[in-house]
């Protein structure tokens, strides 16, 4: 390859990740919003039923199952509050990458949301999303429980701790470019919903007989982390291999700001 066409390449590979960043802010704006909300609503459920269990069971054989179930009533209580949100950004993501591939490959594709391929995504990504930020939730607040246990601490200070942890879900800082964990999850959100836009489109592509290729593109700076520079040096390949990192597509873990591109394969 020249220079040139290197040069050119990689303009075009910014261009596309600007266009991606520029359409998924909002989305991912509001959504850092309504995750901190249902945050807050998680916590307000799980301090309540807390409070009417903790105080006389911390260090008793009674408390796990105690505890549990007071995650459990805060999960089912707020369980709407994180998926409605959720699904509904994963659709404006959605929409917005199929926006873009099919006006990138000027392809004639009248995409819906309500297709049912569109839909399945958005239930699945959506239904994932929520399991994984409760299973999380849960590993923290359980976490602070028994480290307050073994340390014997009494119950206001184990709850105290506890709506420090809350607080951090919302005000935090888990990764440089990302400030908390409504953040984080409304960013990998996004992200996973818009490549699973693009995939929608490219599979539509490829079952008309078009040949595609995908490539992983890192964002370039100092913070890409080496599994997402293994992924990028291996260059275009068929859409349906993986990368070496075993992904068929980016982001490959939360907070991950990598693309996919996508192209007919040349001819020659
Ligand atoms: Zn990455």
């Amino acid at each position: 390859m020249t220079p040139l066409r290197d040069l050119l390449e990689s303009i075009t590979a910014l261009t596309k990740i600007w266009k991606r960043d520029r359409a998924l802010k909002p989305i991912e704006t509001k959504l850092a919003r309504h995750m901190a909300k249902a945050f807050r609503a998680h916590r307000d459920t799980f301090l309540q039923e807390f409070e009417r269990v903790g105080p006389g069971i911390l260090g008793e054989a009674s408390a796990p199952p105690a505890i549990e179930g007071a995650l459990e009533a805060a999960y089912q209580a707020t369980l709407a509050d994180f998926l409605a949100p959720i699904e509904e950004a994963a659709g404006a993501a959605i929409a917005a990458a199929a926006k873009h591939r099919v006006a990138e490959f000027g392809i004639d594709y009248a995409f819906d949301l309500k297709n049912p391929r569109a839909i399945a995504a958005i239930k699945d990504r959506a239904a994932a999303a929520v399991k994984e930020i409760d299973a999380t939730t849960r590993e923290e607040i359980a976490r602070i429980i028994s480290q307050g246990m073994e340390g014997g601490y009494n119950y206001q200070q184990v709850a105290r701790q506890i709506v420090a942890k809350y607080d951090e879900f919302g005000v935090g800082k888990p990764q440089a470019h990302i400030r908390n964990r409504a953040e984080l999850i409304a960013v990998t959100e996004a992200a996973e919903a818009y490549e699973a836009g693009n995939r929608l489109v490219i599979d539509e592509m490829t079952a008309v007989g078009l040949e595609m290729e995908k490539s992983w593109s890192t964002v370039g700076d100092d913070r890409v982390s080496d599994g997402c520079r293994t992924n990028a040096a291996v260059g275009w390949i068929p859409v349906d291999q993986t990368f070496p990192s075993g992904h068929q597509h980016a982001p490959r873990f939360p907070g991950c700001r990598c693309a996919i591109l996508y192209r007919r394969r040349p001819t020659t």
